[in-house]
């Protein structure tokens, strides 16, 4: 019997685990961003890994994504739900808010984002890279609980540490993007070539580059910290009710996303 689902995210989330151990990991991609945390959550088993590490040792362009994902994988996690924080290119996607991401646009760069480096060739297609079943879930439980939360938001995904400057930010304000993180890829797209269903949600800490008719000032990292402190318990009740909910099958394709990628282009 594997894991059921994992979890990657902030180190707050390790109150949420019940009868938890630490178990050190290796995997052929190094280590995982820290000792994987196993236990339960409302009787399913869980196993966590926090992003940056315990003591938020990794920027987002060097989080052993690889590593982590396959560290799951190993487990037999079939479903990973993760938090993020994200910043909002829009005004309606408020500080606060929750976002179940269902599209990424990847602009980071040098990032190692694929597990089929050779044989086999793997063209693996992510149209739609997030899990539909876990966005829906969420969504309702989100209703149940008093969430203000958004169905789907287009992540826009830079390489950081760095935040964008002005011209950047009104560049993908201009795209028609969302949100604005820096870890979404490569996570979600390994967890795709896994197989594995991935649950992306945002929480919008702050307006980016700011909001100069509403005198918002740019992001700093102290205020986006603050505000996804202040939601993080939010976060876990949410994270609470949907593992109780999360059905035993599948009713998504996620699972086969391996079938038709195999092959050799034309
Ligand atoms: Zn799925």
């Amino acid at each position: 019997m594997g894991i059921d689902i994992g979890i990657i995210g902030g180190s707050g989330f390790y109150s949420l685990i019940e009868n938890a151990e630490e178990v050190e990991m290796t995997t052929e991609y190094g280590h995982p961003s820290d000792k994987v945390s196993i236990g339960t959550i409302n009787g399913k088993s869980i196993a966590f890994i926090p992003r940056h590490g315990k003591k938020h040792t990794y920027p987002p362009h060097k989080v052993p994504y690889k590593a982590n994902i396959e560290a799951l994988s190993k487990l037999g996690v079939k479903r990973i739900i993760t938090t993020v924080a994200v910043g909002s290119l829009k005004e309606e996607y408020a500080p606060g808010d929750f976002v179940f991401i269902d599209q990424f646009v990847n602009m980071t760069w040098g990032r190692d984002d694929t597990f089929f480096h050779s044989n086999p060739v793997i063209h693996i297609s992510p149209a739609d890279p997030y899990c539909s079943e876990l966005r829906a879930l969420a969504s309702s439980e989100s209703k149940n609980l008093n969430i203000k939360h958004h169905d789907n938001g287009t992540v826009v995904v830079v390489n950081g540490p760095r935040f964008s400057t002005r011209a950047e930010s009104k560049f993908f304000k201009n795209q028609g993007f969302d949100i604005i993180n820096m870890t979404q890829y490569p996570e979600v797209a390994l967890a795709k070539e896994k197989g594995i269903c991935y649950l992306g949600i945002g929480i919008v800490t702050d307006y980016d580059a700011g909001l100069e008719n509403k005198d918002i000032k740019p992001v700093n990292a102290t205020d986006v910290l603050k505000v996804f402190e202040k939601n993080v318990s939010t976060a876990k009740n949410l994270i609470t009710e949907l593992i109780s909910k999360v059905p035993e099958n599948k009713s998504c394709n996620c699972s086969k996303a391996l079938e038709e990628a195999t092959g050799t282009p034309k």
